[in-house]
């Protein structure tokens, strides 16, 4: 495997910085290396394993679905697809839903489709989205554009137009920049990249209030909070607003690539035939694993994520390192300094978890068992104490 890794630097672009470990296999939340080390995941994948690694229920939901079919393309129907559609919307307060690989495509379709609402209502000129600072939503250009981050807007000139950002939490900076240009308001309601900053409550249904008044598009970015991770299905069910576009990834796929864009009553039929497409999109096997991630997350699991949360709360907070704890739910911002140290340190002793700026992120599967749960801790506050 030492092989793997020098293959690995010759052969795969240098994009990433990689922790010195190969995985080869993964049960539950416990992690396997390959010289058979274990380590407790509170990473998940980056919140794509929601529910651990070989979830049985999923595995078996995805290799029938693979037995009888593993693509089709979308000139023609495929079954779950439509099933998981029909989940998605019955368990949201959303109409339609467009199907992808991953969160930056469903953000451009997202983008896309708040722009060719503005034009069909025949607003002339509307097309500027306003983010906010510190935000992330994705890699593509024009998400890369719209990401409020000044430190990932150096090298790739010229970006697509239209993108104003905002303070986030500051409700008169937002309506200082909205114009009669602005289409659209993104926002994630826990910047995850960010540093897992929740919003302000408030704030939120004010941005939804001004947009509702101006008819611009509120969209809601949930590709890493949505799915369970912050406690409810949608992080935008306990803010108690109702966006007019969510976007949603990762932990929906639970290991295979899928994503997807949410259309409320206004955007529903916005994109008609032609507007937008995706080769990959709807694939069969990445929506029967989806469609059983979301089956799964039931009003149970809900509960036992915030159960969790507390007990990750309570174990962390009498560590004398840990400054701040700031999330939602399962998705957990630990300020402290040196966090990048801190982080190897947990790696070399068995217990992989992430960053977010200067902070280290956890996100634990939403089913990892209490065992699991309690050696990761064991662990973290030994390193934070
Ligand atoms: C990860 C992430 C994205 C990008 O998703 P990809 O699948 O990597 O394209 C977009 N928005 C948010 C909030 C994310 O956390």
């Amino acid at each position: 495997m030492t092989m793997i890794k020098e293959i690995d630097k010759t052969y795969i672009a240098s994009t990433y910085a990689r922790k010195d470990v190969v995985f080869v296999k993964g049960k539950g939340s416990t992690l396997y290396d390959e010289n058979g080390s274990e380590y407790i995941d509170f990473g998940s994948g980056i919140a794509v394993n929601g529910l651990g690694h070989g979830n049985e229920k999923w595995l078996e939901a995805i290799t029938t679905q693979l037995n009888k079919i593993a693509h089709t393309s979308n000139l023609y129907y495929n079954e779950p697809s439509a099933l998981l559609a029909k989940e998605l919307i019955s368990r949201t307060g959303f109409s339609k839903v467009f199907f992808c690989n991953s969160g930056a495509e469903a953000n451009e379709c997202a983008i896309k489709t708040a722009r060719k609402y503005s034009s069909d209502k025949g607003y002339t000129d509307r097309n500027e989205i306003i983010t906010l600072n510190k935000s992330f939503h994705g890699r593509t250009l024009a998400t890369l554009a719209a990401t409020g981050q000044e430190s990932l807007h150096k090298y790739f000139q010229p970006y697509p137009a239209g993108f104003m950002y905002a303070e986030p939490d500051n409700f008169s900076d937002l309506e200082k920049k909205v114009s009669g240009k602005t289409c659209a308001v993104m926002l994630e309601l826990v910047q995850g990249e960010g540093g897992v900053v929740p919003l302000d409550v408030e704030y939120v249904k004010r941005v939804e209030k001004l947009c509702r008044e101006k008819d611009i598009l509120l969209i809601d970015d949930e590709v890493q909070t949505g799915n369970g991770r912050t406690g409810t299905l949608y992080a935008y069910m306990q803010y108690g607003i109702m966006p007019d576009i969510m976007t949603t990834a990762k932990g929906l796929g639970n290991g295979l690539p899928i994503g997807c864009a949410l259309f409320g009553e206004k955007t529903a039929n916005t994109l008609g035939k032609g507007d937008h497409g995706s080769t990959f999109g709807a694939n069969p096997v990445a929506c029967a694993g989806a469609l059983e991630v979301l089956k799964q997350i039931d009003a149970k699991l809900l509960e036992e994520v915030k159960e969790k949360e507390k007990i990750i709360k309570d174990a962390l907070k009498v560590c004398r390192k840990v400054k701040k704890i700031t999330g939602l739910g399962l998705m957990m911002g630990i300020e402290c300094d040196n966090a990048g140290v801190l982080i190897e340190e947990c790696l070399n002793k068995g217990l992989v978890v992430l960053a977010a700026k200067e902070k280290i992120r956890l996100l634990p599967a939403l089913n990892i068992s209490y065992e699991e749960l309690n050696k990761g801790l064991k662990i973290l506050t030994e390193v934070l104490k």
